[in-house]
């Protein structure tokens, strides 16, 4: 049972499109980009322009689809959802853009993964709303220019690293999403139970939400499970009992930490003696690209104090030994 698998985007997809706030006052945490964010957003309604192009990076489920649905709410202004491996043609692009409205959002998701051609048509789109179709092939191929409405981008990227300096040039606000902490995770679980009309005891809350990894998307999928496990073995109602007993049956460790996590971990301990071993290192060790260890992984386990960076690679600290109960932990590692 994975539940970074289960809490994906595209699997049961209609609870958690009731589960998506839908204004800026639904949508908690990240209060300084949020912040920030809302004066770019009455500016621009207020000059009645486009705003600008918005990147939004960060591990996956931290909310950067939501955000850039409430921008478009709160502006007023048609959203429209696509994703960089949908894009794979410039005429699919052209098709999107020469369809968007005055000021409407386009939000492109996984904006790393397009390919390079339909990333040079965007540059143009971008900066003067504009694009340039190559019609035909050979002697009578030729250039047609159109004309688009003023439109604003939003990229979204879990790996902000793999995207190029024109197209990151290209956008004028830049945020990075930042893991949420419990007591904030508690307010969205809480949220998602009355939205889901289950009732949950604050201790209930506080469990799923330590157990999230910092993350909404993860913590409305063990929600979703516990209320499940609370329905058919207990009374329908989420008290802390039944929330232990559901998170153990679903093998979530007491941090939240899942099978990946485990593998960097007891890679780094077993096979290099916790470190300080090198990214790529790891990442060939375990088989998996070092950028995604970086950028997707091990942010979380940094945060909550499993990895240490040090100028020669990263090391496993004592609570990663304890807590993966092994006992070797050698101070003078340090
Ligand atoms: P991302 O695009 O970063 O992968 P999403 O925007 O799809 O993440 O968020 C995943 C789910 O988590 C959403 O369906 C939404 O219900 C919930 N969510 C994300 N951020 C928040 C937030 N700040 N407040 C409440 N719910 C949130």
């Amino acid at each position: 049972f994975d539940i970074r698998e289960e809490s994906y985007k595209n699997i049961e997809n209609e609870v958690d499109n009731k589960l998506r706030p839908l204004n800026f006052n639904d949508f908690k945490g990240q209060d300084g980009i949020v912040d920030n964010i809302k004066v770019f957003v009455q500016a621009a309604s207020m000059r009645n322009e486009a705003l600008d192009h918005v990147l939004l990076h960060g591990p996956p489920g931290l909310g950067k689809t939501t955000l850039s649905n409430i921008i478009a709410n709160e502006l007023g202004v048609g959203f429209k959802l696509t994703s960089g491996p949908v894009l794979d043609k410039p005429g699919d692009l052209a098709g999107i853009l020469s369809n968007l409205e005055s000021n409407d959002v386009l939000f492109i998701d996984e904006i790393h993964r397009l390919s390079p051609v339909v990333e040079e048509y965007l540059y143009s789109a971008m900066e003067d709303y504009r694009i340039d179709i190559l019609i035909d092939k050979g002697p009578g191929a030729r250039s047609i220019q159109i004309e688009l409405n003023p439109f604003t981008l939003i990229g979204a990227t879990t790996r902000s690293g793999l995207l190029t300096s024109p197209l990151r040039a290209r956008f004028g606000i830049n945020c990075h999403l930042e893991y949420y902490d419990n007591g904030v995770l508690a307010g969205i679980v809480k949220r998602s139970s009355r939205i889901l009309d289950t009732a949950i005891s604050e201790e209930a809350c506080a469990e799923i939400s330590r157990r999230s990894r910092g993350t909404p998307r993860i913590a409305n999928a063990l929600l979703r499970r516990v209320r499940d496990f609370a329905q058919v073995k207990g009374n329908g109602q989420i008290d802390l009992e039944i929330s232990k007993f559901s998170l153990k049956a679903l093998n979530i460790d007491q941090y939240g930490l899942d099978e990946m996590d485990h593998k960097i971990l007891n890679t780094l301990i077993d096979k290099f003696q916790g470190g300080p071993v090198g990214l790529s290192t790891i990442g060939t060790a375990i088989g998996e690209d070092s950028g995604t260890i970086e950028e997707v992984y091990e942010p979380f386990l940094i945060k909550e104090g499993f990895i240490k960076r040090t100028p020669r690679g990263r090391m496993a600290t004592a609570l990663a030994y304890s807590h993966l109960g092994k006992d070797s932990f050698n101070q003078q590692q340090y």
